[in-house]
């Protein structure tokens, strides 16, 4: 799952980056409101954490433009500012959930995943389909009750996959998903991680439609 970062504070930024590449997410991070805005355009994010104070566009302008264009992603807001007006106004520019900083690593954690919990009308913490169980908390995965144990790209692969059973992403949209700028990836990475899935996994939960992509399905349904 990859996720963007604005913020211009590099202190900040390095130890929210750190803290969510450790979750398992894929992250990118701009430092000013306009290289956020090309790089929303860009790429398939899944959520936003947006700095208010910004060079080249403020946060509040660039969500305001953001929710006028009809981009609907979540947007969690980093504010500085203790101030309850600069809250009002995020929210009522259209962001989802705020933290004040200095705030605590482990609550942004868990807040970026109540954000795409909401976001994929998701009312369980767990994401279940057939006999497989996956927690976004824990990074625990089970199949019929037994623990699987996956590397971090196989999870943040399978959760690429289980965002919509069923349909098929391409080996470039995997990767996008999966890697962030500036990450080393191998020419057949998607291939060695699909491998070890439905090696761990049993072959036939992750299905491939030539020259199109892979996707998840659960065993012995249609
Ligand atoms: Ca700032």
């Amino acid at each position: 799952m990859r996720l963007l970062l604005i913020e211009d504070d590099p202190m900040i930024g390095a130890g929210v980056q750190q803290a969510l590449r450790q979750d398992g997410y894929a992250v990118d991070w701009v430092r000013d409101g306009m290289a956020a805005e090309l790089a929303i355009r860009d790429n398939p994010y899944e959520l936003l954490l947006l700095d208010l104070g910004l060079p080249r566009m403020g946060g509040i302008e660039l969500l305001e433009r953001l929710r006028t264009a009809g981009n609907t992603l979540p947007v969690l807001v980093m504010t500085a500012r203790d101030a309850v007006s600069d809250r009002i106004r995020g929210l009522d520019a259209g962001a989802d959930d705020y933290l004040v900083k200095p705030f605590d690593l482990d609550e942004l954690g868990a807040r970026v995943r109540a954000l795409l919990r909401r976001q994929r009308g998701q009312a369980s913490p767990l994401i279940t389909l057939g006999a497989l169980t996956v927690d976004p908390a824990s990074h625990e995965v089970k199949l019929a009750g037994e623990v699987v144990r996956l590397s971090a790209r196989e999870f943040a692969l399978l959760g690429a996959l289980l965002e919509q059973p069923g349909k098929p992403l391409s080996r470039a949209q995997l990767e996008e998903r999966i890697y962030g700028w500036n990450e080393e990836v191998e020419s057949n990475a998607v291939e060695v991680h699909i491998h070890a899935l439905r090696r761990k996994l049993g072959a036939d939960w992750i299905r491939n439609l030539r020259g199109v992509g892979y996707y998840i399905h659960v065993p012995g349904q249609a």
